[in-house]
């Protein structure tokens, strides 16, 4: 069961990713959170196409035009669950 709250803990881990500092541990919250979120999972599953969100990840600088629309896309649904919460 997902409540916002979770929601905005996945999302701030996300951007924790896009800053280079997720672990593997995070990686395995948001996997387990995406199973019964479809919200967060269409988040996921976009960046994970375009960033490879929880691979080899945070050894791989992003490109600082990917990333920065990724953090806009992680900000925007943050947002959006804080209004919710
Ligand atoms: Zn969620």
């Amino acid at each position: 069961m997902n409540t916002p709250a979770d929601c905005k803990a996945i999302l701030a881990n996300i951007s924790a990713y896009l800053d280079g500092e997720l672990d593997s541990t995070a990686c395995e919250a948001i996997d387990r959170h995406c199973q019964a979120c479809p919200t967060c999972a269409a988040l996921v599953n976009g960046l994970r196409d375009t960033i490879g969100l929880c691979r080899e990840a945070a050894s791989l600088p992003l490109p600082e035009s990917v990333r920065q629309r990724a953090q806009d896309s992680v900000r925007h649904l943050l947002n959006r669950e804080l209004r919710k919460g």
